[in-house]
């Protein structure tokens, strides 16, 4: 009898865990209630950038990003901003749009409604020190969404993406990273891209070889005519980007 108890307060217990984690990332993912996935610009691509900032790697990207003058999102973690704020604060004066990606790089699914207000408080704290501005944007780590989600981060826009490169992996930026951003750059697109690889299940040198591969995309993009844009430079001609 006792067995059987256990049983039943398991499967209940995961039951919930389910409610609060799997169901509420699914409904908002498959559904699009309330985050951007591609934007409205037709003409432009999104390039966004999560994980950072990183010393090793963010400078590389924003000398490669000026030298193309393209203009992109970074969605920042905010203990990592603490221990790099010039970097930021670079993004900040070159036209960069800097948006939330959780104090530490931990999952919405492991947080009580609480704990993520205040990674979002945190982080929006720690980025408007280094740019003196609102911060308009957040994005989830992995995209998990917990069921107070929508509720705890309902003034920023949500800025998910529709192309994912597996690019925290060394072996896809080196073998097919150009082909799959070639392959996937239709007008519209936001590209979810990493300039850090530190987090879990990532490789630390793969930013290292996924700059060497968004250069060469750069390259042939400028001669193709493909256009970038930032989710600032977005607003200004689309109010509905945003939230506030
Ligand atoms: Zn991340």
């Amino acid at each position: 009898m006792s067995v059987m108890i256990l049983i039943f307060c398991a499967l209940f217990t995961f039951f919930l865990f389910l409610i609060y984690t799997v169901f509420p990332t699914l409904v908002i993912r498959i559904f699009g209630v309330r985050i951007i996935q591609k934007i409205s610009d037709e003409k432009s691509i999104a390039l966004t950038f999560d994980d950072g900032p990183d010393p090793d790697y963010t400078h590389q990207l924003l000398d490669l990003l000026k030298r193309f003058n393209v203009k992109a999102s970074f969605f920042v973690v905010g203990e990592k901003v603490k221990h790099n704020p010039e970097i930021v604060r670079r993004m900040h004066a070159e036209g960069h749009t800097i948006g939330i990606h959780h104090f530490h790089h931990i999952s919405s699914w492991i947080m009580s409604p609480f704990r993520l207000r205040e990674q979002l408080r945190l982080t929006e704290e720690i980025i408007t020190e280094c740019t003196k501005e609102k911060v308009y944007f957040y994005r989830p780590p992995w995209g998990h969404f917990n069921l107070f989600s929508l509720l705890v981060g309902r003034k920023y826009s949500i800025i998910m993406w529709n192309k994912i490169f597996k690019d925290w992996k060394t072996d896809i930026c080196k073998n097919n990273l150009l082909e799959k951003l070639h392959a996937n750059n239709e007008g519209g697109s936001i590209f979810l891209l990493h300039d850090s690889g530190v987090t879990l299940g990532a490789d630390q040198e793969a930013p290292k070889y996924m700059i060497k591969k968004l250069e060469k995309f750069l390259e042939e993009s400028r001669r193709n005519g493909i256009k970038f844009i930032s989710l600032n430079e977005l607003y200004q001609f689309d109010k509905k980007t945003r939230v506030i």
